[in-house]
C-alpha cells in the first residue's frame, strides 16, 4: 500500500503535475486503496468512521482543488498571454512557424495538468456520491432524538455478531437499561423534558462505554449496550459501573439487564434473556444490574434498592 502510493507519487512528480495536483492524486488513490483494504462497512459504527474518513478526504480535496483552480487560472493567464505576444511579435513567415511551435510546446505541458484536474473533478464527485450513500445509511441507523443507534441498527448487529460467535466463538454480551419510573419524569415535568432526559442518559453511556462497544435505543426509554469480546462477568461489573455513574451524575435511576451470546443464540433468544434479567432487577427494587447465565438470574446488591444476592428462577416477562 505505501510502495503503490510511492510509486503513485513518483509517478505524477515525474511528468511535472503540479505539487497541489499531485498532493490530490494521492489523496484519491491513498483513500480508495485505504477503503478496498478496510473492512466493508457492516454495522453502522464502521459506517460512521467510514463516513467521518470520505467527509475528511472530501474536504481535503475541496481544499486542494481551490489551489489547483488557481494555479490552472494562472497557467491560463500565461498562456494566453504568451499567445498574444507570439501573435504579435510572429510578422515574418519564418518567425511565425517557430513561435506556433513554442505554442504548441507551452500546451504539451498544460496538457497533462488539465488531464489530472479532470480526473480529480471526477474522483471528487465519487467520494461526495460515498459520502452521500454512507449519510444515507447512517441516518436510517440513528435514532433521531438521541443520535445512538436505533433498533434496526441493533437487530443488523446483532444478527452478523451471533452469527460471528456461532462460527468463530467470539464472546460478546449485552446489557439492557431501562430508566426507572420514566413516566413520572414525564409526568411530572413534561413531555420535552423526558427527551432532554433522554437525550442526556444516551450521551452519559455513550460517553462512558469501550470505543469498541456500540449503544443502541432499544425502545422509548430502553438502550442497550453491545459489548464484543466481553463475558458475562466482565460486562456485569461494567454494567454496575455504568449505571452507578448515571445515578451518579443524572437525577434518576435505571435498571440493568445482562446476557451472555452462547452457542445456538439467535438474536431474539440472547435479548429475551437478557430481558428477563431486567424484569428481575425491577422487581427487585430497581436502580440494579442483574444477569442471566442461561439457567439462573442473579445480580450484586444495589447500595439503594437492597435486594438479596441468592440467585432468582428466570422470570417471564
Ligand atoms: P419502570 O420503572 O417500570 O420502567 O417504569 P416506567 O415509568 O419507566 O415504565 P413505563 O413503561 O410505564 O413507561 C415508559 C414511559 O416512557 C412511557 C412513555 O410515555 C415514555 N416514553 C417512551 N418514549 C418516549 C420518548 O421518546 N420521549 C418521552 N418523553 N417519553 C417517552
Ligand atoms: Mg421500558
Ligand atoms: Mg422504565
Amino acid at each position: 500500500m505505501a510502495s503503490s502510493l510511492l510509486c503513485a507519487w513518483l509517478d505524477l512528480w515525474a511528468i511535472n503535475i503540479p505539487v497541489p495536483a499531485a498532493l490530490a492524486a494521492v489523496c484519491v488513490i491513498g483513500y480508495l486503496f485505504g477503503r478496498q483494504n478496510r473492512q466493508p462497512a457492516g454495522d453502522s459504527d464502521s459506517a460512521r468512521r467510514e463516513l467521518k474518513r470520505a467527509k475528511a478526504v472530501a474536504k481535503e480535496l475541496e481544499n486542494i482543488a481551490d489551489v489547483l483552480r488557481r494555479d490552472l487560472a494562472a497557467h491560463h493567464a500565461s498562456i494566453a498571454r504568451f499567445k498574444e505576444r507570439v501573435a504579435t511579435i510572429g510578422g515574418k513567415q519564418q518567425q511565425e512557424a517557430g513561435w506556433q511551435d513554442l505554442c504548441r510546446e507551452a500546451e504539451d505541458v498544460l496538457r497533462p495538468t488539465l488531464r489530472l484536474a479532470a480526473q480529480i473533478s471526477h474522483a471528487y464527485d465519487e467520494i461526495r456520491q460515498q459520502s452521500n450513500h454512507l449519510m444515507t445509511f447512517t441516518e436510517v441507523r440513528t435514532d433521531s432524538l438521541t443520535g445512538v443507534s436505533n433498533r434496526r441498527a441493533l437487530d443488523e448487529t446483532l444478527e452478523s455478531m451471533v452469527a460471528m460467535q456461532s462460527r468463530y466463538e467470539l464472546p460478546f454480551s449485552l446489557v439492557i437499561f431501562d430508566i426507572d419510573h420514566f413516566k413520572q419524569i414525564n409526568d411530572q415535568h413534561g413531555h420535552l423534558h423526558g427527551d432532554q432526559t433522554l437525550k442526556k442518559v444516551a450521551k452519559l453511556i455513550d460517553e462512558t462505554v469501550r470505543e469498541t462497544d456500540v449503544v443502541f435505543r432499544y425502545g422509548g426509554e430502553e438502550f442497550v449496550v453491545v459489548m464484543p469480546s466481553t463475558t458475562l462477568d466482565g460486562a456485569m461489573i461494567f454494567s454496575d459501573r455504568l449505571r452507578a455513574r448515571i445515578n451518579e451524575k443524572l437525577d434518576l435511576t435505571v435498571s440493568g439487564g445482562v446476557a451472555a451470546a452462547q452457542t445456538g443464540d439467535v438474536p431474539n433468544t440472547l435479548l429475551a434473556r437478557a430481558d428477563a434479567a431486567l424484569y428481575s432487577s425491577k422487581t427487585a427494587g430497581r436502580n440494579c444490574v442483574m444477569m442471566h447465565d442461561g439457567e439462573t438470574i442473579s445480580g450484586v446488591t444495589p447500595p439503594a434498592a437492597n435486594v438479596s444476592l441468592a440467585k432468582t428462577p428466570v422470570a417471564a416477562r
